[in-house]
């Protein structure tokens, strides 16, 4: 009998501090060799001039979230993972959205209804808390924190998810009497309702005064106060989404106090700006999502910040919506204002090409830079590692196989989510990943789904490493 049931043969090996050339061995799921020469085994796969990665760790995404009246995500937990697969990702973490009213018992139970049994990729789930009650905070947080959803994302702004202040430092203090880890959406929402407002009454309402109306002084006030309550409650946060410089000081001064901040990007802010959301009638539709995409000098910014290590994670927030499509960004007849458009666009798959092709390949970071940005460090915040996140004896074998030399333009009809355009269209990228593998099954290879969907589990996550014991 061989020694591994797969053996991924002959590539670069490449880890978050590590690269070396040598064989990988699996066996049942978990990576059992690695060594010059493992060998035989029933699988063999050919990675000889390949790059072989720890699989993407996409801890920011919106999957089948209920997005408001007559509006719906365009992607369900089978065309979100496909997608996320394709694009060399291995776990996902979606948001588990608390609506107002409901309990976070039901919440997470109807998530598990529309994933389990659907997933390619394995998936945890971060809580959205949006009704801080009594109950929630006394009994339904700690419990779901001990059952291993060990992170939640609080919003300072929008509609029916804001919390105040007063309720963000109260769901804070859950987090430091139980050791979960609080992800905060920092944009100030009496700025944003303010010139939404105003911007409407002078007749402004095309989906590029969507940019207009959440400026980049409402995202770095938003930013300093969520750093600053976490000092107060003396938990360790985590700023996603961050777009601009402003964002980023407010994020080093606090790490300069003395609190653990944690921080993200994600590709629209390096690949996008505000220009994008001026196109004719309602093509700028396509590029809103909050914060949003800012200018040069953000973009640039957002790059310093990845390649100076500001940045622990870079994520898609990949939240799917059809573009031609009354359910979706062209939103029900009647509603004219941006207002109404649905934030968030797709790029769960595009996500790591595209910091490959402009980070690596342009020698903007190094392997193992991207390595820790996409995967280790999410591992390590979220709980799951060292199960994910490296290619290390014991892991789960979580692996992508790149092809670096492989040139393409990215093309929504290449693309495997449900949406009906990428953001990135017409993009050229260098180095593609072409074969992913979740937890020693073949998912994907040479481009090809080879797996069946709920192939993925879900995770139990433990204690982020960030947080202090
Ligand atoms: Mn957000
Ligand atoms: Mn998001």
């Amino acid at each position: 009998m061989a020694a591994f049931d797969l053996i991924v043969r002959g590539g670069t090996v490449a880890t978050g501090a590590d690269v070396m050339t040598c064989d990988v061995g699996v066996k049942d799921g978990r990576i059992a060799g690695l060594g010059l020469d493992l060998g035989a085994a029933d699988t063999v796969v050919d990675a000889r001039h390949k790059l072989v990665l720890p699989g993407g760790i996409d801890s920011h995404v919106h999957i089948a979230q209920p997005s408001g009246p007559d509006i719906v995500q365009s992607d369900d937990f089978e065309s979100g993972t496909r997608s996320a697969v394709f694009g060399g990702n291995t776990t996902v973490i979606p948001f588990c959205l608390q609506e107002r009213g409901q309990g976070l018992r039901q919440a997470i139970k109807d998530y598990h209804a529309k994933a389990d049994g659907q997933c390619y990729t394995d998936y945890g789930f971060h809580l959205i808390i949006s009704d801080p009650t009594p109950t929630v905070l006394g009994q339904e947080l700690p419990a779901a924190i001990g059952d291993g959803y060990s992170s939640f994302k609080v919003f300072m702004t929008y509609e029916g998810l804001a919390l105040t202040d007063e309720e963000i430092l109260k769901v804070m203090t859950v987090a430091k009497d139980t050791g979960a880890l609080v992800m905060v959406h920092a944009e100030n929402y009496d700025i944003i309702r303010y010139l939404t407002a105003k911007l409407e009454s002078e007749g402004k309402i095309a989906p590029q005064f969507h940019a207009t109306s959440r400026p980049i002084p409402a995202e770095r006030e938003a930013t300093h106060r969520a750093c600053t309550l976490a000092e107060i409650a003396d938990v360790p946060l985590v700023i996603v989404h961050v777009s601009n410089g402003e964002a980023i000081e407010e994020i080093q001064r606090a790490r300069a106090r003395g609190v653990k901040v944690l921080a993200e990007t994600c590709p629209q802010y390096l690949m996008l700006t505000a220009k994008d959301l001026e196109g004719l009638n309602m093509e700028g539709a396509k590029y809103v999502c909050s914060p949003p995409p800012r200018d040069k000098p953000s973009q640039d910014a957002c790059w310093a910040g990845i390649q100076r290590g500001i940045f622990d994670f870079y994520s898609s927030d990949h939240c799917p919506f059809r573009y031609n499509d009354e359910r979706g960004k062209l939103v029900p007849k009647g509603r004219t204002s941006f207002r109404w458009v649905p934030n968030g666009i797709p790029g769960v798959e595009t996500r790591l090409p595209i910091l490959f092709s402009e980070g690596v390949m342009k020698k903007r970071i190094d392997l193992s830079h991207f390595v820790r940005i996409t995967a280790t460090n999410h591992a390590k915040a979220y709980g799951l590692y060292p199960r994910k996140g490296s290619i290390a004896i014991g892991a789960d074998a979580d692996i992508a196989i790149w092809d670096p030399t492989i040139t393409r333009t990215i093309r929504h009809a290449d693309l495997h989510d449900g949406s009906d355009y990428t953001p990135y269209e017409g993009i050229a990228v260098t180095g593609w990943p072409v074969t992913t593998i979740v937890r020693g099954r073949v998912v994907v290879q040479d481009g090809v789904l080879t797996a069946e969907k709920g192939t993925g589990s879900f995770l139990k996550r433990g204690k982020s490493a960030f947080v202090p014991e």
